[in-house]
């Protein structure tokens, strides 16, 4: 086709030569050219070659029938003629049974051999899958998070991806070599084997598209993309089409678990457009991208709710500079992140000092804040591991007030307790009781008006 146009331009051309039209012979040949690139990329009869980063979570992998339907979409893919980076999760429920048989051996596990251990869940998926590719008839080869290398700081159970080298999965692609990733996992400088925190997989999916620039990054996952709240606990949510990389990072951070906070960090940093969408179906997901115009325009776009976190309370602490220092230093020197904060105005010189940290954490946190009780003379310390943190998330509050009065109205006419609230530029938060956090997430998407119906 592509052929007989050229054919007919040349014959063309060379009449408008021997007809001396000389300048019209010009244009044409322009026009040829211009015509023809353009004509040929959007025909849809070409399509240009694209880096693809694909990541797929752990029902998506959950077992072999599932893993072949992975295997038949990245397939798909690369006979559309593109690279394929696929980035895989351990098998739905292979992570819990690790850490579970981890919390076993002893009180407090050893965390380089934990991540050692819980790596090892990723190890299975991508051989599966290599496997299944293979079986398929085409090249595809899985790699450790070491073997890439995916490059780590030391931080064992939450590092923090540094680089990622490119050449080796460079090489393999230039070979049409499917390339399969572990998610979740990478090495630090000294060796060891590290675990990015729950969820990494998502992260090391964003990571491997910035580091290789992809074209782009598709995070599989069971549900159609990012919905106003979690589907699968209230049957009004919406989906969004598109979400802002602010938003998303603030509805992550609060529990909504579509995505690990990290790997929209990374997103943002990289202006990485990262496109949810479900492994079932074909539909179109949300895409997480730059903030517009269109986006501000919306007051709340989500309602996040996080189960897993623990309150710790030191009450009657001394009032006087230095005592919150002394609280939680030593907590974020064991790499303990504190969550919410509340310090209640001084009464006869003393204060309570309230903070949240994750269930994960919360052990370890309660010995430590035990000690460091001791050291500033509180009179008590009290905890409480059946909280909830609902929040409502929306880039528009920035420029809107109100949204927190409504929410504590909404929560109040359901007799809902408010134990804590924290607030930013595009959200507020609130600690309740756990017993009520479907009632809370359902109650307060309605009344902000978010329900798809
Ligand atoms: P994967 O195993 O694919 O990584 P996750 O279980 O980590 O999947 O994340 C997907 C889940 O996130 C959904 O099944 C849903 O229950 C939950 N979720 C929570 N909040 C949201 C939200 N706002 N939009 C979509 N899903 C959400
Ligand atoms: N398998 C790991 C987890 O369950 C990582 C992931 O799935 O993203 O947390
Ligand atoms: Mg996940």
């Amino acid at each position: 086709m592509i052929r007989k146009v050229c054919d007919c331009r040349f014959l063309l051309t060379i009449r408008c030569f021997l007809d001396n039209k000389f300048i019209l012979a010009i244009l044409y040949l322009y026009q040829f050219r211009f015509d023809s690139i353009l004509g040929y990329l959007t025909s849809g009869r070409v399509r240009l070659m694209a880096l693809v980063v694909q990541k797929y979570g752990g029902t998506s992998m959950g077992s072999i029938e599932r893993i072949k339907n992975v295997a038949r979409r990245v397939a798909k893919g690369f006979d559309e003629g593109n690279e394929m980076i696929v980035v895989v999760s351990a098998m739905s429920g292979e992570t819990n049974k690790l850490v579970a048989l981890a919390n076993e051996t002893c009180e407090f596990p050893d965390l380089r051999e934990y991540d050692v251990l819980v790596a090892s869940g990723e190890q299975v998926s991508i051989a599966l899958l290599a496997m299944t590719l293979i079986g398929m008839g085409y090249k595809a080869k899985s790699y450790h998070g070491w073997q890439v290398p995916i490059i780590t700081d030391s931080v064992s159970s939450k590092a923090r991806i540094e680089e990622i080298p490119d050449d080796k999965v460079r090489a393999d692609l230039k070979d049409g070599v499917i390339v399969i990733v572990a998610g979740f996992q990478g090495i630090d400088r000294q060796g060891n084997v590290t675990t990015l925190g729950r969820g990494g997989s998502d992260t090391s999916a964003v990571a491997m598209a910035a580091a290789l620039k992809a074209d782009v990054c598709e995070i599989y996952t069971d549900v159609d993309g990012v919905y106003t709240t979690d589907p699968n606990i209230c049957s009004d949510a919406r989906k969004v089409d598109k979400i802002s990389y602010d938003e998303m990072l603030e509805l992550a951070s609060l529990g909504a678990k579509v995505l690990q906070i990290r790997s929209v960090e990374f997103a943002k940093k990289y202006n990485v457009d990262i496109h949810v969408r479900s492994s079932f179906n074909d539909n179109q997901g949300t895409i997480v991208t730059k903030e517009d115009k269109e986006m501000e325009a919306v007051l709340v776009s989500g309602i996040a709710y996080d189960k897993n976190e623990a309150k710790i309370a030191v009450m009657h602490v001394p009032d006087k500079p230095g005592i919150a220092a002394k609280l939680l230093t030593p907590l974020s020197d064991a790499n303990i992140s504190v969550d919410m904060i509340v310090q209640n105005v001084s009464m006869d010189g003393f204060t309570d000092f309230t903070f949240t940290v994750t269930k994960a954490d919360f052990k370890k946190a309660l010995q430590i804040t035990g000690d460091a009780a001791k050291v500033v003379e509180a009179k008590e310390m009290i905890s409480d591991e059946n909280i909830s943190k609902i929040s409502v998330v929306g880039v528009g509050m920035r420029s809107h007030a109100g949204v927190a009065t409504k929410m504590f109205q909404a929560l109040a006419a359901e007799g809902i307790n408010i134990q804590m609230i924290s607030t930013s530029e595009i959200k507020v938060s609130v600690v309740i009781d756990s017993k009520y956090t479907e009632l809370a997430v359902r109650v307060l998407h309605d009344a902000f008006g978010l329900s798809g119906k």
